[in-house]
């Protein structure tokens, strides 16, 4: 069976290329390069198109089975101060994709969304079935694309699974694809810049949340766990109906108990500063992973310092500490 991976030249589509092959799957990555980087395709068939361009897609969706699509930009603060860039890529360009889709014969599709759907939420560890009311134009064009799968899939016999992640981090253990963002704003790669002096430190977003220690609480799940969820989603969709599916570990960690682990983890100190909040980051993002785990049989199985070590390994030779 053969899967277009859509964006996967990125982060989590790297990733998911990876165990796909790993599981015996045909990958072939389709992929802008504009946040993606070749280097992260290695090995893989690379079809350069964006997501809008149906002549490019057409060909190659008559080579594949389903389609799993990352292509988006997804910087929650960048998608409040340029709200444009997200609707024209996340939802028109999404769209686009999605209509090409049904343009050709696959009717199998599987969506990163992500939890900023859920915005503040009324209840944590957070379960699918919580209103969803996203707090960032972010988490808006990603409300909008389940909604759209959410009409086509019964319309048009489309099956699809919107996997909600949490805090995507960590690297394949192997070493060779991991995080590579420009300009970097996820907190732990940002950290690794502050103990190499990249950054003058790390700025802690806000230490007045109601959470144990002020700092807001996240739920990391490793980049591996997460790609591998995809590849049970897309086994689950051959016989299961369609749905939305959390993916995170249940368990929650605050700013400075991340920077602790990295600590613990690397040896190295990390220099931070107090600034203030960042507008649409809620207190706390925890997931109930119980969904996963009955209809995919999926749980996450990599600790929050196999995420650091492996983050850190692969950060340490992408941008190395100056000697
Ligand atoms: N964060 C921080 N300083 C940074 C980057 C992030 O304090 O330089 C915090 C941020 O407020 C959030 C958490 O770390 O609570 C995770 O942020 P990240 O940008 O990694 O992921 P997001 O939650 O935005 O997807």
């Amino acid at each position: 069976m053969a899967v277009l991976v859509v964006g996967g030249a990125g982060y989590i589509g790297s990733h998911t290329a990876l165990a796909l092959k790993r599981r015996g799957y045909e990958a072939i990555i389709y992929d802008n390069l504009g946040a993606g980087h070749a280097e992260l395709a290695p090995g893989f068939e690379l079809i350069v198109g964006d997501i809008s361009d149906a002549s490019k897609l057409a060909p190659v969706l008559r080579r594949v089975n389903a389609v799993m699509h990352f292509a988006a930009h997804a910087y929650v603060g960048e998608s409040v101060v340029n709200p444009r860039k997200y609707f024209q890529n996340n939802v028109l360009g999404g769209i686009s994709l999605l209509n090409a889709v049904l343009d050709s014969k696959v009717r199998k599709f599987i969506f990163s969304s992500s939890c900023a759907v859920y915005g503040t939420p009324a209840k944590v560890p957070m379960s699918e079935d919580l209103p969803r009311v996203p707090v960032n134009p972010y988490g808006v064009t990603k409300l909008i694309f389940e909604q759209a799968l959410e009409a086509y899939g019964p319309a048009y016999g489309l099956g699809y699974i919107n996997l909600r992640y949490f805090n995507a981090a960590g690297a394949d253990e192997s070493g060779t694809i991991g995080e590579m963002h420009s300009p970097e704003t996820h907190l732990i790669p940002s950290a690794f810049e502050a103990i190499r002096g990249q950054r003058p430190a790390l700025d802690i977003f806000g230490d007045k949340y109601p959470t144990p220690d002020g700092t807001c609480v996240r739920d990391y799940i490793h980049v591996s766990d997460l790609a591998e969820a995809h590849v049970l989603a897309l086994e689950y969709l051959a016989g299961g109906t369609s749905q939305a599916v959390n993916l995170g570990t249940g368990r929650g960690y605050s700013v400075r108990e991340i920077l602790s682990a990295i600590k613990r983890v690397t040896g190295r100190e990390v220099s931070s500063r107090m600034a203030p909040p960042r507008a649409g980051d809620p207190a706390e993002l925890v997931a109930d992973p119980t969904r996963a785990q009955e209809l995919l049989n999926w749980k996450a199985k990599r600790s929050l310092d196999e995420i650091v070590a492996t983050a850190w390994k692969w950060d340490e030779r992408v941008r190395p500490t100056p000697k």
